[in-house]
Parts: C-alpha cells; sequence; structure tokens
C-alpha cells in the first residue's frame, strides 16, 4: 500500500493549524502541521474514528422556555451525527430537570454515550 497524503484542519482549538497527515491505512508515516501535542491526537482519531461533540435543543413541557439544551456526554460517529440529532429531538421532556440530568441512555446503541441536561429547569404552572 503506498501512502495517502490528506489535509485537515485541526478543530482541537480555536487556532485551527493546517494539518497534512501522510498515512498507509490507519498507520501515521508523518505528520505536519500540528503545533502541539493534541494536533497529533486529533489527527490520529481522524483517520480512526472521527467524532464529533454535539449540544442541541429538546422540546420541554411544563417550564418557563420551550426548549432545553442538552449535549452528549461523549462525541458521537461522525457520520451519524444526524442520527444522533434526529433521536435527540424526539426526546420529549417535562419540568422539573436538573443540569446534568441524563434524558436519554445508550445513544446509537453506545454504553456510555448518553444526553445529558446543560441547564435546570423548574415547573411552573399546574
Ligand atoms: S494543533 Fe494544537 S494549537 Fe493547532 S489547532 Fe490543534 S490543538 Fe490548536
Amino acid at each position: 500500500m503506498s501512502p495517502v497524503t490528506t489535509t485537515l484542519t485541526c478543530i482541537a482549538c480555536p487556532i485551527g493549524c493546517a494539518l497534512r497527515l501522510t498515512h498507509e491505512g490507519r498507520d501515521i508515516v508523518e505528520l505536519a502541521g500540528a503545533t502541539c501535542d493534541r494536533g497529533a491526537k486529533y489527527a490520529a482519531e481522524e483517520l480512526i474514528d472521527p467524532r464529533r461533540q454535539l449540544s442541541t435543543t429538546v422540546a420541554i413541557e411544563g417550564a418557563r422556555s420551550a426548549r432545553l439544551p442538552v449535549k452528549v456526554t461523549r462525541p458521537v460517529p461522525r457520520d451519524r451525527v444526524l442520527e444522533a440529532v434526529a433521536a435527540i429531538h424526539r426526546l420529549r421532556v417535562r419540568a422539573p430537570v436538573r443540569a446534568g440530568e441524563v434524558l436519554l441512555e445508550a445513544l446509537l446503541g453506545e454504553e456510555g454515550l448518553a444526553v445529558v441536561a446543560t441547564r435546570s429547569l423548574g415547573r411552573v404552572g399546574p
């Protein structure tokens, strides 16, 4: 197998270094452009198992706000982000909710991948 060169923009911090990654299959032969170790870690993960953090909102009943902000407890596979968003948006939550409360476990069937509230919302009305 001959080496392949790919360019990536590191998203591990706002600087956004341009990475030049040469690899043979899943083996990294050379990495240029990373100005810190996080860039190398990002490049390796992007090559083998690319994932993305995900934050969104879900509908909530009985709160002063109609939407509750939520996030996932660990990054989801990049090619399943839309599927994850659709599953999260199907959730229906009732107030009260505490920040950090688990609203859905095993998102996408992955143990340990949960959806949690990032804000507390008290109950209003009946
Ligand atoms: S390589 Fe390091 S400095 Fe550059 S964008 Fe990635 S995390 Fe930031």
